[in-house]
């Protein structure tokens, strides 16, 4: 995971890295990269690959067989060019905001009704998590982003960390969707809001709750009997 340096520095936007491999002209594996590939509900980064002053946009950046993909949409990149990585920070940005936003609503739901996480879809405009309450109650739901903009005035430092797997699985609620386990590897990427929130989880995360500024309420939907689904976003 040392070559993953969204997953240590999630502020870094610019990098040097070197070509391992190019398949069909557009699909690029780095030695390094802060590219994050899509996945745990976060959107992938986008951004440029430059090469001796030429740009290659990043349209797509996946995780295949372990290893992270970016995918450019103009050919020219060759195995052993030395590059330079720059990934679209605003975008990612947001999406650091909304992704612990998302764990510290979670937690708040989690913790006050008791209720399943089944999907957590962040975007750039608004954010959503599906939930399983069998009554839906807006003023409930309203409450709770209440009680999360109270917490982010707290300003809490987030703490990103590795646990070995098996006591990482011992801390309670460190998995709240209720369909994802995480990963089966040795290690766990452990985010943890202290006192509020600990999950397991490869996301990219703000340093303090500040950042977030404040989670606005945009709309609630019901899927189904016991499924709710309920938007964000922050300002
Ligand atoms: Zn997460």
């Amino acid at each position: 995971m040392e070559n993953a340096l969204y997953m240590n520095d999630s502020y870094l936007k610019e990098f040097e890295a070197v070509v391992e491999s190019v398949k069909e002209d557009k699909y690029i594996v780095l030695d390094r990269t802060c590219f994050y590939p899509v996945g745990g509900g976060q959107p992938h980064d986008t951004g440029v690959i430059i090469c001796n002053d030429e740009e290659y946009p990043v349209v797509y950046v996946g995780k295949f067989s372990g290893q992270v993909s970016h995918e450019v949409s103009k050919p020219g990149l060759k195995v052993g060019d030395n590059v330079i990585g720059k990934i679209n920070w605003n975008r990612r940005y947001k999406f650091m905001r909304m992704h612990t936003a998302a764990h510290l609503l979670i937690s708040i739901f989690n913790r006050e009704s008791n209720v399943l996480i089944t999907g957590n879809q962040i975007d750039e405009d608004k954010t959503r998590i599906d939930f399983n309450m069998e009554n839906f109650d807006r003023d409930k739901i309203m409450k709770y982003i209440q009680d999360a903009n109270d917490i982010i005035k707290q300003d809490i430092h987030v703490k990103t960390y590795y646990l070995p797997r098996e006591d990482a699985m011992k801390i309670p609620g460190v998995v709240k969707l209720a369909a994802a386990l995480p990963p089966n590897v040795d290690t766990l990427r452990i985010v943890e809001i202290p006192g509020i929130d600990v999950q397991a989880d490869g996301g990219t995360h703000v340093k303090r709750l500040a950042e977030i500024g404040t989670i606005e309420f945009v709309k609630a939907e019901n899927k189904g009997k016991d499924n709710r689904r309920v938007y964000y976003t922050v300002r």
